[in-house]
């Protein structure tokens, strides 16, 4: 059984991004040479998040409105998290979106489902976060 191990690495202009690192996961694969197997991408960070789901800017704004009602950014005051960090919001909007995904390969490349797109979800951004990248297989 072969193994392969990368970090990607982000830094994002602002607080809240979403990245579509399909390609990124895509020459993971390629790299390793494992034609069957499981890949696992995970944020290596709690308040970044990796998910799957549909490459839409509609979508994309619909999911920005929806973790802002859900856990607003401000006031900061309002989180008993924030006494020396502003980004209890990030934490809660990274656990909705959830911390890792996993997907088949199955000869050679991604076995995805219909639009899946692998995304970084940014949540407290402008600083060097990283994403893991796990393949194991044949
Ligand atoms: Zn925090």
């Amino acid at each position: 059984m072969k193994n392969y191990r990368k970090e990607l690495w982000f830094n994002t202009q602002a607080r809240r991004e979403l990245i579509n690192i399909t390609p990124d996961v895509q020459q993971c694969l390629e790299d390793s040479g494992i034609k069957e197997g499981i890949l696992l991408c995970n944020a290596m960070h709690i308040t970044s998040s990796v998910f799957i789901n549909d490459e839409e800017s509609g979508l994309h704004y619909d999911f920005e409105q929806w973790l802002e009602r859900l856990a607003p950014e401000k006031p900061y005051s309002r989180y008993r998290h924030n006494g020396y960090e502003d980004n209890a919001d990030a934490h809660l909007k990274r656990t909705i979106m959830g911390r890792e995904v996993v997907v088949a390969i199955t000869d050679g490349k991604l076995d995805f489902g219909p639009w899946e797109q692998i995304f970084y979800g940014e949540f407290d951004g402008k600083r060097r976060k990283r994403v893991l990248v796990k393949i194991i297989g044949e």
